[in-house]
């Protein structure tokens, strides 16, 4: 086992329900060794600015249920240059931290991709997004959460929209993948999604649509991936209106919500697990890795490997999306 006097922890990139959860898990398993804690504050960014601050036992109490995260979250574009990670280097270097556990995405991961090929300090990665895009890990902390707020909303907006009649166009986050859509859309009944992994194609949602009125389906809804290819939901509202005049269509972006809130249990159990088992790796000399979870058990996923590979949605879940909603 290799040895640790101290490590540092931090959460980079966008929040996501949980992040208190992994910071609480890593903190207390490193503590149970006897490594010292030391919470980074406002990612790679704090790390560059020296905002360390000790992490004792008791100040990761009464946050396991909290979203957000304690330690805040920045991006840093300091970071993307290599006097910025000297800078961080030597920061880490100067509080004699041997190890970092770095909770974030796709993005915090090249960060630490960069800054482990050019200093020798260990890191280890947990996935921590609510986007859910990361290969090599079934679920990312925050997915669950954020999916459940999805469904509560995507819910109390059919009962509106099916009192009415109306046409609804619900934009939920996703810029790159789609499984918030995918799931959300199975998990509320929704009428079409729009996702990324999909090529967009408006006569198709057209006659989508157009069957499903002839049906005397009279509410529908549409659940649109925020990205690019669409525009979101309010250019998709806007292509499509002329084609069903007459019908009461409204756009709703639910926005930032998807982002906080209390963590579901699932959220909380993986992040606990995720967390400690981000320690474990750094005592294996591991480094390099992030820590996933593929079939209920954890793995070590090279953060070369979850950057190359795109993870891809699942497929028969599409399949399944387009039977229910005739
Ligand atoms: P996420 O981790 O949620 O995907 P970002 O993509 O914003 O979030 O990345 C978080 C931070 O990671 C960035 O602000 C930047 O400091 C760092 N980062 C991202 N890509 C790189 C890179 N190629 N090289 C160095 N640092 C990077």
């Amino acid at each position: 086992m290799k040895q640790f006097r101290k490590i540092g922890i931090l959460t980079s990139g966008g929040d996501a329900p949980g992040m208190n959860a992994a910071i609480r898990a890593a903190a207390r398993r490193a503590l149970y060794n006897d490594i010292e804690v030391v919470g980074i504050r406002n990612g790679y960014q704090g790390m560059i600015m020296g905002h360390f601050r000790e992490l004792q036992s008791y100040m990761v109490g009464d946050i396991i249920q909290r979203g957000g995260t304690i330690l805040k979250s920045a991006r840093s574009e300091d970071f993307r240059t290599k006097e910025g990670r000297r800078q961080a280097y030597r920061n880490l270097k100067k509080e004699d931290i041997d190890g970092v556990v770095v909770i974030g995405g796709d993005g915090s991961f090249r960060g630490a991709r960069e800054f482990t090929e050019e200093f020798s300090i260990p890191f280890v990665g947990v996935p921590g997004t609510i986007d859910n895009d990361l290969y090599g890990t079934d679920y990312t902390i925050g997915y669950d959460t954020a999916l459940n707020t999805i469904i509560d909303a995507v819910d109390k907006i059919r009962d509106t929209a099916s009192s009415h009649d109306r046409l609804f166009f619900i934009e939920v986050m996703g810029r790159d993948a789609g499984f918030l859509a995918l799931r959300g859309g199975i998990a509320t009944g929704a009428e079409a999604i729009l996702i990324p992994e999909i090529n967009y194609d408006t006569v198709n949602l057209k006659e989508h649509l157009a069957k499903s009125y002839k049906r005397r389906k009279l509410t529908n809804i549409v659940l649109v991936a925020e990205g690019d290819e669409t525009g979101g939901a309010f250019e998709v509202a806007e292509q499509v209106k002329e084609d069903f005049k007459g019908f009461d269509i409204r756009v709703t972006v639910l926005g930032h919500i998807q982002r906080g809130g209390s963590p579901s249990a699932f959220d909380r159990v993986i992040a606990s697990q995720m967390g400690a088992a981000a320690v474990e790796a750094l005592l294996d000399d591991q480094k390099s890795v992030m820590v996933g979870m593929m079939n209920r058990e954890i793995v070590h996923v090279p953060f070369n490997k979850t950057i190359k590979h795109q993870k891809d949605v699942n497929r028969s879940l599409l399949d399944l999306q387009e039977i229910l909603s005739i």
